[in-house]
């Protein structure tokens, strides 16, 4: 999804909507407060986000509304390993630094990272996809020694 704008509630419950999702008040709070930038969240920063100027919304409704949004194609899961799990409001192909040291990821465009080879696909299965993500850290050697 391209965002040229932050949507307004009328724009959040169109694009629900159009997505077969039924714009209850806390999806509403969770898609407006996760669509009203170009972002990657992880459910906890969201839930962080909601809280702070709505009321409250549990973690399940969070985790559960984040799944279904997935689901439905309106933000996309970028699993940097088994314990952090970023919801891109970008769902368009590109891939991820993710830095370690401030724990965010930053976006790489697919036309400057290129796959040459996918091996044969397992029997019964299609690609859907490749995503990548490039772990980064800061360097601490000496500018000196990587000259
Ligand atoms: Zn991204």
């Amino acid at each position: 999804m391209i965002i040229d704008k932050t949507p307004d509630r009328a724009d959040t419950i169109k694009l629900l909507r159009q997505s077969d999702i039924i714009p209850t008040h806390q999806r509403l709070v969770i898609a407006h407060a996760l669509f009203a930038r170009q972002q990657h969240v992880s459910a906890e920063q969201l839930l962080d986000m909601v809280n702070q100027s709505h009321t409250e919304v549990s973690k399940a409704t969070v985790y559960n509304t984040l799944n279904l949004f997935a689901e439905k194609g309106l933000v996309r899961e970028v699993i940097v390993d088994r314990n952090r799990v970023f919801y891109d409001t970008r769902v368009s192909a590109h891939h991820h630094f993710f830095d370690v040291d401030s724990c965010t990821l930053t976006d790489i465009e697919p036309r400057v990272m290129h796959v040459d080879y996918v091996p044969p696909l397992p029997e019964g299965t299609i690609q859907e996809g490749v995503s990548i993500v490039v772990r980064i850290r800061r360097n601490h050697a000496p500018a000196s020694a990587a000259a």
